[in-house]
This record gives C-alpha cells, sequence and structure tokens, in this order.
C-alpha cells in the first residue's frame, strides 16, 4: 500500500432539495466528510440505509457534484465539470460495481457485447483479447463458455463476475462497490468477496465499498469508516473497529452482528430511530439515541478525537 492517498475527501457537504407545495427544504445526505484511501486499500463505508454513504460513493463516481470541499484523486482536485478527455481518462480509471447484478447488466445484449462497450469507448487495442482476460480474471472459464449467453442465462453469481468483469476491463485503479453481495445468495457471497479480496492483490486496486453489513466489511476491508447521519464517527483498522468499538454508534451496530465470522448480520432490533436529515441534531448525529449523552452533545458536533490511530467523533474521547 502506498502512503500517498489515492482518494481524498476533504469536508465534504451534499444537500438535496425536497418540494412541499412552496416550501423547499434540504436532506442533509453528507456532512464535513473527510477521508483519505491508499492506492491499493480496500475501505468500507458501514452504515444503516439512509446514512449517506451510497451517496458519498455517488459523489466520487460524479453521478452527484458536492455543495462544498473538494475530492482529490491521484493529487488532483476531481473538477464539477469534466471536459470530454479528462471524463474518459477518469471513468477508465474509477470504475463501478452496482449492487444489483440483474439490472445493471443490458439484457438485449451478449456477454462479449457487454464487456467489449467500455473498451470500445476507452479506444482500446486487441478488444477480444482483452475480453478473455478479464473473464479470466472474473473465473468464467473457459471463457467461450460465457461469452455468446444472454445475462439472463447466468447465475446471479455468474452475473455479479460479469458486473466485476466489466469494472476491470479497462484496468481501473479504484473501484466503487455499492453493496456488491447484498442482493445475492448468502452461499455465493463469500465467493465475490473473494474475488474483490483477489482482484485487489493480483492488481494493487483501491475498493470503496459500501455496505450495511459490518461482519462482511470486516472480512474484505483494510480499514472501516462508520457513518451515521451524514458523518462519518468512527474511522479505523477493520478488525479494532469491530472487535473494540469505540464509538457508541459502533457499538450498537457490533451488536447486531454478534459473531464477527459470520458474513451476515442481524438486522438492528429496537434500537432508537434514525434522526430526521431535513432538521438534523444540533450537535452530536447520534445524540438522541446515545446512553452516553453530555449537555455538550447537545448543540456542539464533535470533532475527531484520535486514540492510538483511529478517530472517533465522540467528546467521551476528548482529553
Ligand atoms: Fe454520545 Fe456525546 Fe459521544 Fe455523541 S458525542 S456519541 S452524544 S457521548
Amino acid at each position: 500500500m502506498s502512503f500517498s492517498p489515492v482518494i481524498s475527501f476533504d469536508e465534504i457537504t451534499k444537500k438535496f432539495p425536497i418540494r412541499k407545495g412552496f416550501k423547499v427544504q434540504y436532506v442533509h445526505a453528507v456532512r464535513n466528510v473527510s477521508l483519505d484511501i491508499y492506492q491499493g486499500e480496500i475501505i468500507s463505508i458501514v452504515g444503516e440505509s439512509g446514512c449517506g454513504k451510497t451517496t458519498l460513493l455517488r459523489l466520487l463516481a460524479r453521478i452527484y457534484l458536492e455543495d462544498n470541499g473538494e475530492i482529490v484523486f491521484e493529487g488532483k482536485s476531481i473538477p464539477k465539470r469534466f471536459s470530454r478527455r479528462e471524463e474518459l481518462e477518469f471513468r477508465r480509471k474509477v470504475q463501478m460495481i452496482f449492487q444489483d447484478p440483474f439490472s445493471s447488466l443490458n439484457p438485449v445484449k451478449k456477454i462479449y457485447q457487454i464487456l467489449k462497450r467500455p473498451l470500445e469507448l476507452q479506444k482500446f487495442d486487441n478488444v477480444e483479447k482483452r475480453i478473455y482476460e478479464a473473464l479470466e480474471e472474473v473465473e468464467l472459464t473457459p471463457p467461450d463458455n460465457f461469452i455468446n449467453k444472454y445475462p439472463y442465462e447466468l447465475s446471479g453469481g455468474q452475473r455479479q463476475r460479469v458486473v466485476i468483469a466489466r469494472a476491470i476491463i479497462t484496468k481501473p485503479s479504484v473501484i466503487l462497490a455499492d453493496e456488491p453481495t447484498s442482493m445475492l445468495d448468502v452461499s455465493i457471497r463469500a465467493g465475490i468477496m473473494k474475488l474483490m479480496l483477489k482482484i485487489r492483490d493480483d492488481f494493487n486496486t483501491t475498493y470503496l465499498h459500501v455496505t450495511h453489513d459490518l461482519a462482511a466489511s470486516r472480512y474484505i476491508s483494510d480499514r472501516i469508516a462508520v457513518m451515521y447521519a451524514g458523518m462519518l464517527l468512527e474511522v479505523g483498522l477493520s478488525d479494532e473497529v469491530v472487535l473494540n468499538p469505540l464509538h457508541p454508534y459502533t457499538k450498537l451496530l457490533r451488536k447486531a452482528a454478534p459473531d464477527p465470522d459470520k458474513l451476515v448480520s442481524e438486522k438492528l432490533g429496537n434500537t432508537g430511530e434514525v434522526p430526521n436529515l431535513i432538521t438534523p441534531p444540533k450537535g452530536c448525529p447520534f445524540e438522541p439515541r446515545c446512553n452516553y449523552s453530555m449537555e455538550k452533545c447537545k448543540n456542539t458536533i464533535p470533532p475527531y478525537f484520535e486514540i492510538d490511530g483511529r478517530k472517533i467523533r465522540c467528546f467521551l474521547f476528548e482529553k
């Protein structure tokens, strides 16, 4: 792993307008997120649905644009508007794996055509050779058994392998993975996660992986960033965050995944409500659910406190 970040989020903020009659309100989806991600690293953003994790991933993918802050990729600020040349280069280097392997593949195209398209857009030479290589890299072998099939002729796991082949076919340095195993049968999730790890090991690929599953994120990632109500509350090495959570919210998530060696966690029980992001709490976002709340938690957003290399947004760790 290199020591200069390949991606840096610097105080990123994103809100979405909602119209109610003449009134416009805003959902504060991502708030003051800062995070460095290193080449060859797998980092999981973990949190309940609606916490802003997918929005963060989509900001990096340039599906959304941030309101404030800066996202730096390979040392350069990512522009809000790309030139054609910049966009092609960015899309070659940063690819996405979507959650749903059923809807993310064009049902009327054969696998060969699906994989050919990004190579044509990027003007690759030796298209056929690269398609065969990519199918081998995702262990769909022999490739001749797959290239002339339609997506509906494949199993869910095979389709997700095609989605991964399409993501790696342009040899990207970064893959954005949006809950890549959540729609797959439990029996094939481990195979897909092993494949993602193999690709990282073979090509030094960086992953930004988004999931609600703390146990799965421990299995796949080097570091975990726990997100809640648009903010990152705890960032640290995966084993440390899962085995010894420090932030009260991470402890709650950990409770919902009692066996860290399981690849599937249980759902959160009746542990309070996620705050309304139209009017988020003035202070700590977790304050309304926190058993350790203090007076200052109500009105002041805690900064990051650093404990043994781990970053925690909680006043309990103020020196
Ligand atoms: Fe709880 Fe206060 Fe820590 Fe927030 S800052 S998690 S309210 S103790």
